[in-house]
């Protein structure tokens, strides 16, 4: 066996294999580099998604002979200048990105210094440098890399195609404009520009919030919540959208550390605790949240491309994000996003498809009638024909859980205007309207939908979805301050269940109590319940405890107990909640729109879907060509 040194083309060639591991990556070292030099103006062209070429151009402070030829040797940096990986003040620190590019690729860097009347260009081919030699070109620098590695097969063979290598760079550009609006950025792919936003200068929350709108779109910017903590040196600033606002994966969130974007665990992690009171497991919120922490607390030296980082205290930092975006969220009230009217709106708008359409959707029991608009989101049309089912008699007798609450209801609210129904009491009420953000109620449509008129504009809530929050909201006060109380079912009820699942349920049985939901074993794969939250009212034990059993079986074991009872007491309000068909007296809608003005979180429900849409007067005129 003969142990010997490598060379150096082949040890940069294996560190290239680490940081440069796609046209994408090379991109971001690249533009990296570019916001170290203090550049305004960034423009990048990737041609054939990378492959057969990326040109980075900057009129940042540019290099002079020497630097020029010093920057593309290996651990060659002037980022390090007291050799100190604490305190990291830019991109960049490896001194590696130039030379590993430089050694699967043809690379050609030209570059004028500021202040330097003189430019100069040096190639790097495979590895193999050559000679620095004059060139004319503005201050700034342009790198040209071209068949990136084209010395490394192995590594070609293993790109994905054209178009999600340009993708994947178009979102790394998307995140460092995110984290530098000063500057100008634009890609292309060599015909169209694809990607253009301007630097601005100002307070840095105003412009980067503009910039955050330059890129996720206006309706971000209208259904975004301003986020901004800080406690022992850690600083959270950034804006997180409504629940109602969400979408299906979690690549709309961004993530910055000290001004690097991150992919990290912990930080998604705490993200999802945030939101999972108020989004169901398959909706991800829209945010864009930058921490800042002192440098030695973070570690930002644990990946090669630096996409993970290591804190110090991992504990107070997701605690902060936790705590920072809750309360946001309390104060954004009953709030639900913007979108919601202009969808339901366009659902709306005469559609020459609509007849065609008809027939689509999901499957329907046969003989079963649908209202359902078209645009619901995949999953929403089956779980809302539950709500639309006839109740049975005996659930129609069962009181309502606590509705209308007492104390919340509006004292004006009074019987005599119950009795007269819909249709009789406008002129008395005509004077509240406006008082109150979900107006009054003026009738009820299909047992299912309370119908109400504000100052500018109609309200129709979902009562079903409104009513679950409004318990599970309760349910959570309740908890907080004495644990929820209990009510005895008269006759114990015996659920059979799979024997696994009563395992599971009675091994929370004191997380269950604590929530007011008293069990015991009932010999194989059988409880006995004795005692259920009494805010439930008159619930469906078995489909309760059914349900409680699947959810505990899915519910993340990664959770905090919080989060879990939460989880919790959403299945339980659930099934506690008024059902779709049931019909309310006008107090009653009253009170239950009262109550969700004065309820955190009622503007959706448990899963993140609304529970009103606000139409205005302006949007109802255009439906009729009135404006
Ligand atoms: P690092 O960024 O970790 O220092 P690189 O290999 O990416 O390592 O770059 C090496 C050096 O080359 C940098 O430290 C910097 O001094 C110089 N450099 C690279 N790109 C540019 C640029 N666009 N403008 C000015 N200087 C640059
Ligand atoms: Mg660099």
């Amino acid at each position: 066996m003969t142990i010997r040194l490598l060379p150096e083309k082949t040890v940069n060639r294996i560190a290239a294999g680490e940081v440069i591991e796609r046209p994408a990556s090379a991109v971001k070292e690249l533009v990296e580099n570019a916001i170290d030099a203090g550049a305004h103006r960034i423009d990048v062209v990737m041609v054939a998604g990378g492959r057969e070429m990326i040109s980075i151009t900057d009129d940042g402070k540019g290099m002079t002979a020497d630097e020029l030829s010093l920057a593309v040797e290996r651990h060659a940096t002037s980022k390090l200048p007291d050799d100190d990986l604490i305190h990291i003040q830019h991109l960049g620190f490896r001194g590696e990105a130039l030379a590993s590019i430089g050694s699967v690729s043809r690379l050609t860097m030209t570059s004028r210094a500021w202040g330097e009347s003189e430019a100069w260009q040096l190639t790097v081919d495979a590895g193999k440098k050559g000679e620095v030699a004059p060139a004319a070109f503005n201050e700034g620098t342009r790198v040209d890399v071209r068949d990136l590695f084209y010395a490394t097969p192995a590594r070609l063979k293993f790109l994905k195609t054209e178009r999600t290598e340009f993708q994947q760079a178009h979102d790394i550009l998307r995140r460092l404009a995110m984290a530098h609006p000063q500057v100008t950025f634009s890609l292309s792919d060599g015909q169209r520009r694809v990607f253009q936003v301007s630097g601005a200068q100002g307070e840095l929350l105003d412009v980067r919030l503009r910039r955050l709108s330059a890129i996720l779109g206006g309706e971000f910017a209208d259904n975004a919540l301003p986020i901004e903590a800080d406690r022992d040196g850690i600083t959270l600033t950034g804006y997180a959208a409504l629940p109602t606002y969400s979408r299906g994966n979690a690549q709309h969130q961004f993530l910055f550390v000290n001004g690097r974007s991150v992919k990290d665990k912990l930080l998604t992690g705490a993200v999802r605790g945030a939101y999972m009171d108020y989004l169901a497991r398959d909706r991800h919120p829209v945010l864009a949240l930058f921490l800042d922490v002192p440098a030695d607390s973070v570690d930002v030296n644990v990946h090669p491309a630096k996409a993970e980082v290591r804190f110090k205290d991992a504990g107070a930092v997701r605690s902060l994000i936790v705590g920072s975006l809750r309360r946001a969220l309390d104060a954004a009230g009953h709030r639900a996003s913007t979108t919601v009217a202009g969808q339901a709106l366009g659902a709306m708008q005469p559609q020459k498809d609509n007849l065609i359409n008809r027939g689509v959707g999901p499957a329907l029991p046969f003989g079963q009638k649908t209202h359902l608009p078209r645009y619901m989101p995949p999953g929403m049309a089956e779980q809302s024909l539950a709500y639309q089912q006839p109740l049975t008699d005996d659930a129609s007798k069962g009181h309502m859980s606590g509705l209308p609450p007492q104390g919340r209801v509006d004292p004006s609210d009074d019987d005599e205007r119950s009795a007269a129904g819909f249709g009789g009491t406008e002129a008395s009420e005509a004077d509240d309207v406006g008082a109150y953000p979900l107006g009054a109620a003026r009738g009820q449509l299909h047992e299912t939908y309370i119908v109400a008129q504000t100052q500018d504009g109609i309200i129709v809530v979902d009562q079903h979805a409104a009513h679950e929050r409004l318990v599970y909201e309760r349910m959570k006060q309740q908890l907080a301050i004495e644990g929820v109380a209990r009510q005895g079912l008269l006759l114990p009820e015996v659920v059979e269940l799979e024997q696994a699942a009563a395992e599971q349920l009675l091994s929370r049985r004191d997380d269950l109590a604590e929530m007011g939901l008293i069990l015991d074993s009932f010999g194989d794969g059988a409880v006995v319940v004795r005692e259920v939250p009494a805010l439930l009212g008159k619930v469906d034990v078995k489909g309760l405890v059914r349900d409680l059993a699947d959810d505990l079986a899915e519910i993340d074991e990664a959770l905090g107990l919080k989060e879990k009872l939460e989880e919790v007491c959403a299945t339980m309000a659930c099934h506690g909640s008024v059902r779709a068909g049931r019909r309310l007296a006008v107090n009653e809608m009253n009170a239950l729109l009262r109550e969700m003005e004065a309820t955190p979180h009622s503007g959706q429900c448990n899963h993140g879907r609304p529970t009103y849409v606000e139409l205005k007067l302006a949007d109802i005129e255009k439906l009729f060509g009135r404006r």
